[in-house]
């Protein structure tokens, strides 16, 4: 059987030179690596009791929810400024050049759910780290957040330090 990282496609230079992006389209474009991906981030939640999975625009819709239904839970979803219909909170994050603005619904985390978040890949941690203080912020509790892929070059982790954090597979 294959493994997750004979899935993903590493692209040098992209989006800017010396970075190397890792493509997770080749992961879920396979029957067998989506399979994989799931699984393997479902491994990652043996032992914890959760109520939600919520996931950050837009690769973390596309683990988190087959997550959900798969152990019978329901959705949230953490997206960019001003797509969300309804009344929501927001948090801002830095990025290298400028921040950028996540939002929930406030209804979207009942006060006292436990809370898996869920996203494709951590880098500097920044977007899973405001995603945590939504979640908190509507009375949720994070008990878990987990990624396919962690590049831990960037030491997303350390952004991350109160929580219960895992990885499917890390590159350096
Ligand atoms: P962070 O907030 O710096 O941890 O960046 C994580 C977010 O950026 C995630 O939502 C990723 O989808 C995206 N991202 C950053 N680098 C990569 C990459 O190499 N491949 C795929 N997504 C990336």
């Amino acid at each position: 059987m294959k493994k997750i990282e004979e899935y993903v496609t590493s692209i040098p230079d992209f989006p800017e030179p010396g970075i190397i992006f890792r493509d997770i389209t080749s992961v879920i474009g396979d029957p067998d690596g989506l399979k994989l991906a799931i699984d393997s981030l479902d491994d990652l939640l043996e032992g914890i009791d959760y109520d939600v999975v919520a996931g950050a625009e837009s690769r973390g819709f596309i683990f988190g929810t087959p997550l959900a239904y798969k152990n019978g839970k329901g959705f949230a979803l953490v997206r960019k400024k001003g797509k969300l219909p309804r009344e929501t909170i927001e948090a801002s994050y830095d990025l290298e050049y400028g921040s950028a603005t996540i939002e929930m619904h406030k209804d979207a985390i009942k006060p006292g759910q436990k809370v898996v978040l869920v996203d494709d890949l951590i880098a500097t941690g920044g977007t899973m780290e405001a995603a945590a203080r939504l979640v908190e912020e509507l009375g949720g509790k994070v008990v878990k957040i987990i990624f396919l892929i962690e590049l831990a070059g960037l030491k997303g982790r350390e952004k991350l330090a109160k929580y219960d954090v895992a990885s499917v597979i890390c590159y350096d």
